[in-house]
């Protein structure tokens, strides 16, 4: 009988010992799938950081429609888009820009032209030397400040890029002059550029900002998602990126 006793409180201290055993296993492994899932979680959402890009990534990102050229972020010598075409609309001399920018071009100087109004293309692509030449000559003709301020040096052009267009007219000669703002050719660029994915990019009051005169002419493919935006802002955009740089875009 006592030799029975002895054996079942064994059994019971061997059964609670069990059941110990049990409990600190399933919360051990209750820690560990937490960790797990916790570990998992961690990663999803650094990967969905990763794929976060900002306005101010894509405007540093070479080749982007975004990226930022001025007299600050220059371009160089080798620089050549890889998708130039030329354009087939009217011109002062052959224009060349970007796949991209020459098909908006094409579709905005068609939407012009249904409502009366004759957009012509002065100047589209410029390389590094073409645009070294023509600072060259500004410099000779009315020094560095002013050529500074009305044109670019090699590198610091938006021409380079592919993107920028000088806008002229038949009232214009195929000139560009501030005068081109009071044309009906300025006066629609100025209301719908920015729907076919262009904005003027050195606006009038953004003189300090932009580092150039005012050219109602000059005009950038930034793509109509952004171009809207930016026109809506009344920025230019220097101060956009300034303000909306941590934007997401796609
Ligand atoms: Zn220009």
């Amino acid at each position: 009988m006592q030799k029975k006793d002895f054996l079942l409180k064994r059994y019971q201290w061997l059964l609670i010992g069990f059941l110990v055993l049990i409990v600190c296993l399933s919360t051990a492994s209750f820690h560990f799938i937490k960790n797990q899932e916790q570990t998992k979680t961690n990663k999803t959402k650094k990967a969905a950081a990763s794929s976060y890009t900002t306005l101010k990534d894509k405007a540093a990102q070479s080749g982007s429609v975004e990226q930022l050229v001025n007299k600050t972020y220059h371009l160089s010598r080798d620089y050549v888009p890889g998708d130039l075409v030329t354009l087939n609309v009217q011109s002062v001399r052959p224009v060349q820009l970007r796949k991209e920018a020459a098909a908006a071009l094409t579709q905005m100087f068609g939407a012009a032209a249904k409502e009366g109004i004759t957009l012509v293309a002065n100047s589209g692509y410029r390389s590094y030397e073409d645009q070294e030449k023509i600072f060259a000559q500004h410099v000779q003709t009315m020094g560095e400040a002013k050529a500074n301020a009305i044109s670019s040096k090699a590198g610091e052009s938006e021409h380079q890029l592919g993107l920028a267009v000088d806008l002229t007219c038949a009232e214009m000669s195929g000139d560009l002059q501030q005068s081109f703002e009071n044309t009906a050719e300025g006066k629609w660029i100025a209301a719908h550029a920015q729907d076919y994915g262009y904005i003027i990019r050195f606006p009038k009051g953004a003189e300090a900002q932009t580092g150039y005169e005012y050219e109602p002419w000059h005009v950038r493919y930034v793509g109509v998602s952004l171009a809207q935006k930016i026109k809506k802002s009344g920025l230019c955009y220097e101060a956009y990126l300034k303000k909306h740089g941590a934007d997401r875009v796609q």
